[in-house]
């Protein structure tokens, strides 16, 4: 859960200031980009966390609303994960992350196996114990299922998680600290020799992809404006894997996505900014 304070200036250490508004808004990149699927048509289901607070119950209800199936949905005892974010003035953020329930999320259970099998893609992201990232890739790699990272948080990646990732989604700022390149090109090519596909999200300048022996593709984002982005990024990687497992090459996926987050740019919010079906295929 997202607990937003809005303020013309961000507290010092000791100090006490009057906020302009206070937003709480249901988060995570796991939960974002399984809103973002299922919304843009795949059936999703989620697996990971919440405590056994309120928060819990809201995020939960906030999943099964837009439609995903929640069964391997654990409530644990104590507190939900939370990012305690206050804005400035100009925009400018700082965000304390409390994992809570995320914390527990080490391995996959018996239960979650069935939901994987079958699937036509595994989407994960790395706010969860390391350890259970690597189950879960594993997992899906010894099901067959296509695996996706979305390397966020930023944090160095173990080689036995490459091993099992069959496509991974940074945005620039990931991409540059994996590979230690800040031109997307060159972050490209080191990326694709971790893993056979890649994606860098470039924010309004698009996206560039890249498989194995391939030439890169390019795409430049939708021209419009941007009033909140966040969670572009998660809607973009969301829509990208429904468009590649309905069949799309990858150019059409890229436009898919791109078209997708474009929408949720213009609008507040994270899962709340982002586009139907039925949006996107009119954009
Ligand atoms: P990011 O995570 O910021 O790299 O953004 C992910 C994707 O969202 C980009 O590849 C674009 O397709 C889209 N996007 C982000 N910011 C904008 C923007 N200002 N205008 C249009 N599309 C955007």
């Amino acid at each position: 859960m997202d607990l937003v304070a809005y303020a013309d200036v961000a507290p010092a250490s000791g100090e006490t200031v009057q906020g302009r508004e206070f937003r709480q808004i249901p988060g995570g990149k796991g939960a974002n980009q399984a809103v973002a699927a299922a919304m843009a048509g795949a059936d999703v289901t989620f697996i990971g966390a919440v405590g056994d607070d309120a928060f819990g119950t809201q995020l939960r209800s906030n999943l099964v609303d837009t439609g995903v199936e929640v069964s391997g949905l654990r409530m644990e005892p104590g507190a939900s994960g939370v990012a305690h974010i206050v804005v400035d003035g100009h925009g400018s953020n700082s965000i304390i992350v409390i994992p809570g329930a995320n914390g527990t999320v080490t391995g996959l259970e018996e239960d979650d196996l069935p939901l994987l099998r079958g699937s036509a893609a595994l989407l994960l992201q790395l706010e969860l114990p390391m350890e259970g990232v690597v189950a879960a890739a594993r997992a899906g790699r010894a099901a067959g299922v296509p695996t996706v990272l979305t390397p966020a948080p930023a944090r160095p990646l173990p080689g036995e998680l490459l091993d099992s990732v069959d496509l991974i989604v940074p945005n620039q700022h990931e991409a540059a600290a994996i590979t230690g390149e800040d031109d997307p090109e060159r972050a490209l090519a080191a990326l694709l020799e971790l893993v056979p596909e890649a994606i860098i999200t470039l924010g309004a300048d698009g996206s560039i992809h890249g498989r194995r022996g391939e030439e890169p593709t390019r795409v430049a984002a939708v021209q419009v404006t941007a009033v909140d982005t966040t969670a572009a990024g998660d809607t973009f990687c969301g829509a990208f894997v429904v468009a590649r497992a309905e069949g799309r090459s990858p150019r059409a996926a890229l436009e898919f996505a791109a078209t997708a987050a474009a929408l949720s740019v213009q609008r507040h919010g994270a899962s709340s900014s982002m586009p139907t079906r039925a949006e996107i295929d009119a954009a």
